[in-house]
């Protein structure tokens, strides 16, 4: 596809409207791309400060998803959690879906996720299939403790994740508990798997951008690159800083977690387009397992709106769309980003985001949520500079500000 399509915008449907979905939308009219979004919080989400076409209504609603795809050229979307069988109903009448139905199928549950990598002989941690307390108890014994219990479905920032130091009983009902499943649900079968736990040296992500042309038989090269490993570095199970490049492990390291994450990618075949973030764990043997696939712009890779010649939201358009991919390489030598988290009070949350009003090389990326909850991303600050010590003293005075929440 070119840039103008006719005298008319392509139209790009996206299902979710919240931050990734409005900072995709802050890109598009400059690329002549017209988005339409669906979100729960309709008029109230993050998308509507950026345009007014946005629907309300449930991401597993199949109707609503059929209404926002009525006019679209192209259907993607800012999340995996969103219902599946209906956009593979829409392929089926015709619909072009970037990334396709069958590969958000694969990354929309964790296990299927692991299966499929495994099969195309990408390293994960070892994982079993645990849909009962008995499973739970035998991969315990397999695996060892502690134990990563994870939701098949639906988890984000840690939420739907439990660790399990114990095998006893009592201990995994407890674990369960955190996963909000009762004793009466665990005599039905559990949509969980266990996870070996990796001690892993840091975190480190890479975005790959994949062209949606990789699967037409008319265009034979497939298009994927990614941009620079990073440090992802959480806490509680949340991303708080994001360090570029990745720092503490070598160049070869970096090299090889991208060759990984490029490999996983393509591993996805056709119909895997568009930016997938791709969170990784390096052993302290410089091993690099492959931790988990989001198939969409991804918070580890918010830094290139600063530090990348063509940024993730732009890339990810670009390759569902069909449109030529951007260039992945960084503008700066450092860059990082700092998550700003909903503190005890608006004033207390925007502490960082002003200070860093004042701070050359530092930019605020605001999402306008319509509440600040404890703990909640508001919003995201980007630093770019010469050197990593210079972004380091103005991480020190953003983090200062950052009141990490405790509840
Ligand atoms: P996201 O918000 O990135 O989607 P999520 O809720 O899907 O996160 P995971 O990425 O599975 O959760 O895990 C969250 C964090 O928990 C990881 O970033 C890592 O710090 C830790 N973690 C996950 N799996 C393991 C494991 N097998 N061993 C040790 N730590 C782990
Ligand atoms: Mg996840
Ligand atoms: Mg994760």
């Amino acid at each position: 596809m070119s840039l103008i399509v006719g005298d008319q915008p392509l139209r790009v449907a996206c299902v979710g409207g919240g931050q990734l979905g409005r900072m995709m939308n802050l890109e598009a009219p400059r690329l002549n791309l017209e988005m339409t979004f669906l979100d729960s919080l309709g008029l109230n989400s993050p998308a509507a400060q950026t345009t007014a076409r946005v629907i309300e209504g449930s991401l597993q609603d199949a109707a609503k998803i059929h209404e926002i795809a009525k006019n679209a050229d192209v259907i993607t979307v800012e999340i995996e959690h969103v219902n599946v069988e209906a956009l593979v109903e829409l392929e089926a009448s015709g619909c072009n879906v970037q990334p396709s139905a069958r590969v958000l199928g694969i990354i929309r549950d964790k296990f299927l996720q692991k299966q499929h990598f495994i099969n195309h002989d990408i390293v994960v941690p070892p994982f079993r299939e645990t849909p009962s307390i008995a499973a739970v108890q035998n991969a315990a014994v397999e695996l060892g403790l502690p134990l990563m219990l994870k939701s098949r479905r639906g988890g984000y920032d840690g939420k739907g994740n439990a660790v399990l130091k114990e095998n006893t009983l009592e201990a995994i009902e407890e674990a369960l508990k955190q996963l909000g499943i009762t004793k009466s649900d665990a005599s039905t079968a559990l949509d969980l798997y266990a996870e070996g736990w990796i001690d892993f040296k840091c975190e480190v992500a890479v975005m790959v951008v994949r062209s949606s042309r990789a699967g037409d038989p008319q265009v034979p090269f497939v298009t994927t690159k990614s941009y620079p490993a990073v440090n992802a570095i959480q806490q509680d199970s949340i991303c708080r800083v994001v360090l570029v490049p990745a720092r503490n492990i070598s160049a070869q390291v970096r090299h090889k977690a991208e060759i990984l994450a490029q490999k996983a990618i393509d591993s996805l075949g056709a119909g895997a387009s568009g930016v997938f973030g791709v969170e990784m764990f390096v052993t302290n043997s410089d091993d690099v397992l492959l931790n988990e696939v989001a198939p969409r712009p991804h918070n580890t890779g918010h830094y290139t709106q600063d530090a990348c010649a063509c940024n993730q939201f732009e890339n990810h358009l670009r390759a569902i769309c069909g449109l030529p991919l951007g260039s992945t390489d960084m503008t700066v030598p450092a860059a990082a980003m700092v998550n700003v988290l909903g503190a005890s009070s608006m004033e207390e949350t925007l502490a960082s985001s002003n200070a860093a009003m004042e701070m050359a090389g530092a930019a605020v990326h605001w999402y306008g949520k319509a509440a600040c909850r404890s703990g909640r991303k508001m919003g995201h600050i980007n630093v770019i500079g010469d050197s990593q010590s210079q972004i380091d003293i103005a991480l020190e005075k953003l983090l200062a500000l950052e009141r990490i929440p405790t509840d």
